[in-house]
């Protein structure tokens, strides 16, 4: 089989959870196996794939079944909780492709990384926490929760507080090596799973854990960038990027360079806290030496890659 090249593709929350009537496990299994069984198309295209995933609703559930116990068992802190969500993940993810290898007679095999991403302690994001996470709370418990534990609470548009944490850019990926050896060893990779779990180095260059999230598109493109893939993809709900989204005239993009991307970024075309992470992200990566990101969903990845659909995005 003809060696294509390496693809790293971010798999969005559509490949894990497609409603809120569908979040069980088993049904979290069954939406990874439909993108694995995609994936596994491009696999017997003859591409090298590191998947990388979402992790937002699963955290939000191990962070409160760790509130609703805490009467009883010791809290989740939000680092464990990410760690938690991609051994949970990459299991699901490497026995859907196990399964789909084994029906197709592929020879391949997957494994799942645990992976660290470093930020910067001196991110700004640590001054100005926005990321919403965890229960609604009252303003009492939000705000005794603020004093003992150190968190920041705001109030969500009327709907209770919240507590908020920082989204810091993410700078190193501790086990961007290994994903690339292994993947040079013939293996298919699951990892970065949310964008990594947020690690700071301290002064002597040790990592501990912190209490942040990060952007999974972000962290998925600086892994592309760091184990120099020849494609970096998003897999998510749309087959293509869009202007004026949603609007009578909207227009879909087969293909667009930096330049433009970001002409088009500055005329708000690409939603806040949904697609436009997502160009952000392709950029980033196109700046960094990368030759070729595509946006488009799970069941075109394959077309996509032969030019056939989605949107190509170039330097
Ligand atoms: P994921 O879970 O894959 O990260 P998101 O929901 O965060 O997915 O982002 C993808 C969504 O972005 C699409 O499903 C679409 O609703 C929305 N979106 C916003 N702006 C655009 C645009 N300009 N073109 C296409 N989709 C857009
Ligand atoms: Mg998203």
């Amino acid at each position: 089989m003809e060696r294509k090249g390496v693809a790293v593709v971010a798999v969005g929350g559509n490949s894990l959870i497609k409603d809120a009537q569908h979040q069980t496990v088993k049904d979290q299994y069954e939406a990874g196996a439909e993108s694995m069984h995609h994936i596994a198309g491009m696999i017997a295209d003859g591409w090298d794939v590191v998947v990388t995933h979402g992790n937002g609703p699963q955290v939000g559930f191990v962070l409160r079944r760790s509130e609703l116990a805490r009467h009883e068992l010791h809290e989740v802190p939000l680092d464990v909780c990410g760690a938690d969500t991609q051994g949970a993940i990459g299991y699901m993810f490497t026995q859907a492709l196990y399964n789909e290898f084994l029906r197709r007679g592929m020879n391949k095999k997957a494994v799942a990384v645990v992976t660290q991403t470093v930020v910067d302690r001196n991110d700004p994001a640590f001054k100005n926490p926005t990321k919403p996470i965890g229960s609604f709370m009252d303003e009492k418990t939000a705000k005794e929760r603020a004093e003992k534990e150190g968190w920041v609470v705001v109030e969500d548009a009327g709907r209770g507080w919240r507590r908020v944490v920082p989204s810091p850019i993410p700078i190193d990926i501790v086990e961007a090596p290994a994903i690339r050896t292994l993947i040079d060893a013939g293996f298919v990779v699951v990892g970065v799973g949310g964008g990594g779990i947020p690690v700071v180095r301290t002064e002597t260059g040790e990592l501990v854990g912190v209490e942040a999230v990060i952007d999974k598109d972000f962290g998925s493109s600086l892994l592309a960038t760091m184990i120099k893939a020849d494609v970096f993809i998003i897999s998510t709900a749309v087959e293509k990027v869009a202007l004026n989204y949603n609007k009578p005239n909207q227009v879909w993009l087969d293909k667009m360079t930096v330049a433009e991307a970001k002409a088009y970024m500055a005329e708000g075309h690409f939603a806040k806290g949904s697609m436009l992470p997502k160009i952000q992200a392709c950029i980033r990566f196109l700046e960094n030496g990368g030759k070729k990101a595509i946006i488009t969903n799970p069941e075109n990845l394959t077309r996509a890659l032969r030019g056939e659909t989605g949107t190509l995005i170039v330097p």
